[in-house]
């Protein structure tokens, strides 16, 4: 089968479905390739879940408004105990299921008349007037497929990595929250992010550049996390591996990258929904304005702040004297919520 669209969109995670919602609003035709059943259930994903204030008013302008619990601030726990929190200034973030997010932006795109395609996209090309997707044809195509972006191999636009591999687990566990902050505890070789999205559901997300070691031996390592020992987990632990991923470009001709497809660092500051939701609202304006030359620049603008943070912190505490420093500085008066609050 082939289409004629104004834009073809692959992959139906967050930024995806944006990106259509964004397109449908300009006017656009679009349609949508998903390599899993396009359906909540199944497009669910490793992630901590924490929506930054940023995120729920990018989605709230979308009319977005999933439930979950809402996110006040930041706690970061040391494994000797000590913690320092933050409250955003700008307005409270909100925890959030994959699978509520994903039920929500699901039906508002199929609602804007944009289609949405179960297939796993294994070619493309283009020529001066359009791009071919296994045969489905658009003028532009916005790759939002995620972290592994199979669009961006095809189009050899990967890098090489520059840090140690690192990983990312996550489970959700039946307890009801005790803060409405987003709990960071830290160990020399792990972070575990707990994040309230129900009154009844906390998930937990590891992220370590050790291998091998599963969900239930890391939740007992965090001594301060004493209370998720006698937690039921309730829904499937999930991984992620290589959370760095760099390209070259974030645009090949007609080709957009857009959201971890364009470039990741690592899940540490907990804003890839964030950075990704400002990506579909310039990738779009991009493609209706005729500005896709300028896409680049746009999309580096407002990740800018974002990349440069999630690159220090990673940088300072890939090393232990490195993290104590960072503990160190963050309890300094003013300097951690300053922090907490460039990031939300
Ligand atoms: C452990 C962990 C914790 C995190 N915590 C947070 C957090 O608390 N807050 C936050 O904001 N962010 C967090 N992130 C980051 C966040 O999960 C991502 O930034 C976000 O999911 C990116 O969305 P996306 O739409 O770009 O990609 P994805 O959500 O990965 O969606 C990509 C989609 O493309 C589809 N696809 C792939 N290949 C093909 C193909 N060939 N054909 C068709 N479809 C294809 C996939 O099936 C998938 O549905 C975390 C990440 C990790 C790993």
């Amino acid at each position: 089968m082939s289409v004629d669209a104004d834009l073809l969109i692959v992959g139906a995670g967050p930024v995806g479905l944006a990106c259509a919602l964004h397109a449908r609003r300009a006017g656009l035709t679009c349609v949508v390739l998903e390599r899993r059943q396009p359906q909540p259930s199944t497009l669910d994903k490793a992630c901590g879940e924490g929506l930054m204030p940023t995120a729920l008013r990018e989605l709230a302008d979308l009319g977005i408004d999933p439930a979950g619990h809402p996110i006040t601030g930041i706690t970061y726990v040391q494994d000797r105990g000590q913690a320092v929190s933050a409250d955003f200034t700008a307005g409270p973030g909100r925890g959030v299921r994959r699978t509520a997010l994903t039920e929500h932006l699901l039906s508002a795109v199929r609602r804007s008349g944009a289609e949405v395609i179960h297939h796993r996209v294994r070619a493309v090309s283009q020529d001066a007037r359009g791009v071919s997707v296994d045969g489905y044809r658009a003028h532009h195509a916005i790759a939002a497929d995620g972290l592994h972006s199979p669009i961006r191999t095809l189009l050899g636009l990967g890098r090489p990595a520059r840090w140690p591999v690192r990983y990312g687990l996550r489970a959700h566990l039946r307890i009801t929250p005790w803060t409405a902050h987003v709990e960071v505890h830290w160990r020399p070789d792990a972070e575990l992010y707990l994040t309230p999205v129900s009154p009844t559901e906390v998930g937990a997300a590891i992220l370590t550049s050790h291998r091998g070691v599963g969900w239930q031996q890391w939740r007992e390592r965090f001594p301060g996390a004493a209370r998720l020992l006698g937690a039921t987990v309730v829904s499937t632990v999930r991984g992620v591996s290589g959370l760095e991923q760099r390209a070259v470009r974030q645009r090949c001709g007609r080709v957009l990258l857009v959201g971890d497809a364009a470039g990741y660092v690592d899940a540490l500051t907990g804003e890839g929904i964030a950075s990704g939701l400002l990506g579909a609202r310039a990738a779009v304006a991009a493609v209706t304005t005729d500005g896709i030359t300028d896409y680049e620049r746009a999309l580096r603008r407002v990740t800018r702040r974002s990349r440069w943070l999630t690159t220090g912190l990673l940088r300072t505490t890939s090393t232990a004297v490195g993290r104590s420093t960072v503990l160190a500085g963050a309890r300094l008066p003013g300097v951690f919520p300053r922090v907490v609050n460039l990031l939300a």
